[in-house]
């Protein structure tokens, strides 16, 4: 075989394959995850002013100081985290790479990590290629709750850590504070180091708080917090991601970061810094503005007769298809796909809207009655799309 036996095997991320399916239907994309409007003005301008004024050579390898001091009081301001940013904070190219990172620096081959699923595309082959063996915890639609009795099932001895995305994409949970205290329990219990792939942290709705796992008890010197400029600021191209870690588990990461990227686009990082410095009504603004998209695609969605599932927090809404109008089925769809792959191949190719199937987050026993469309877009888009999904026929055939 050529290649890594972990990496050849596998096919394009959904994401991308989505994507372009709905370029070639024209379909409107509520697919891949992104916003599609520009990101805060002044950052942009202030990015492009520090391109022609300013340093355009290599960074710190840690990242600019300005940064990680914003990553540091950005984490005292919101959670009451001390960090110190000179020992405790790095910046890296999106949170993928932190992730990346984090899993090729913290894993020894033959060590078991957590992962739960639902889960983003990423988390598997990443930690595999970095030689874990993967154990899943399932949540269940429509509550997707993390039980005990999976955790029990899931962690070992064996067990180096679990991969916690919370607010969770793609099922939209904000885990509860039993939740969180059941994984810290199992953390503390099995002696496990917790990624956490905090990037939705400031998009949660209906006035629910965000809790890093890092802030409960015995979890400060366990956790690795990651956080993403992508999501706060809606601006997923520039890749600028930030973490929080203590000293002893950011250092092995800040080895593989190294090797990895090295460093990230320095004028970017000095705007994620202005970014991370404005003032609380920003942050709180992000998640108003979310929460108001959310009930604008759901009202509509919900009009034409679908079953949204309840949203948390993320810019993500799932559709359980059991009890939705049925989706046409498309003339060229994935020979033997699940029934979400066709569902969502039939809405981007009849309806011209792009949907994600669950089924693509998962490795075993797939959930296969779930959509998930991402609403961080523009009013007229959101409802272009329930404008498509009715006319369809979708509504005419359920009634
Ligand atoms: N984690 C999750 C859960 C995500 O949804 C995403 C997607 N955008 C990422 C990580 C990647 O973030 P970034 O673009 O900063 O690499
Ligand atoms: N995180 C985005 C999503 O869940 C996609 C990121 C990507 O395309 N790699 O849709």
């Amino acid at each position: 075989m050529v290649g890594n036996s972990v990496l050849s095997g596998l096919g394009t991320t959904v994401f991308e394959t989505m994507s372009r399916l709905a370029a070639r239907h024209q379909a409107v994309n509520l697919g891949q995850g992104f916003p599609d409007d520009p990101g805060p003005e002044d950052m942009r301008e202030m990015a492009a002013r520090m391109a022609v004024e300013g340093w355009n050579q290599y960074p710190p390898m840690m990242g600019l100081p300005e940064l990680r001091q914003a990553v540091a009081a950005h984490d005292a301001r919101f959670y009451g985290i001390e960090a110190d940013w000179r020992r405790e904070t790095m910046v890296t190219t999106g949170a993928t790479e932190a992730l990346a990172a984090g899993l090729l620096g913290l894993i020894e081959p033959g060590d078991e990590v957590v992962l739960l699923q639902p889960l983003y595309d990423a988390y598997a082959p990443m930690a595999r290629r970095a030689g874990a063996t993967v154990r899943t915890v399932r949540l269940r639609p429509p509550h997707w709750r993390i039980e005990r009795a999976d955790l029990e099932a899931a962690f070992s001895p064996a067990t180096r850590l679990i991969l916690l995305n919370n607010p969770h994409n793609p099922t939209a949970r904000l885990f509860s504070s039993d939740e969180l205290a059941l994984v810290a329990e199992f953390c503390r219990r099995f002696d496990a180091i917790a990624l956490c792939d905090e990037v939705y942290e400031h998009i949660v709705f209906d006035g629910r708080a965000f809790t890093p796992l890092m802030t409960l008890p015995g979890m400060r010197e366990r956790c690795v917090r990651i956080a993403s400029a992508g999501k706060t600021f809606s601006l997923t191209g520039w890749k600028v991601g930030y973490v929080t870690a203590p000293e002893h588990l950011l250092q092995p990461i800040a080895k593989a970061h190294q090797f990895l990227v090295f460093t990230t686009a320095p004028n970017l990082q000095a705007a994620v810094a202005y970014g991370l410095a404005k003032d609380d009504a920003f942050f709180t603004g992000l998640s108003a503005d979310m929460q108001r998209r959310r009930d604008r695609l759901a009202a509509g969605l919900e009009k034409l007769g679908f079953a949204v599932l309840p949203c948390e927090a993320t810019y993500f809404l799932n559709l359980d298809l059991d009890a939705s109008p049925p989706l046409p089925e498309p003339d060229e769809g994935t020979s033997g796909a699940p029934r979400d792959l066709l569902a969502c191949e039939g809405l981007t190719e009849k309806a011209g809207v792009a949907a994600i199937p669950l089924s693509a987050f998962c490795l075993e026993a797939p959930v296969t009655n779930v959509v998930r469309l991402c609403f961080a877009k523009q009013d007229h888009v959101l409802d272009e799309a329930v404008a498509r999904m009715g006319r369809t026929g979708i509504v005419d055939r359920a009634v």
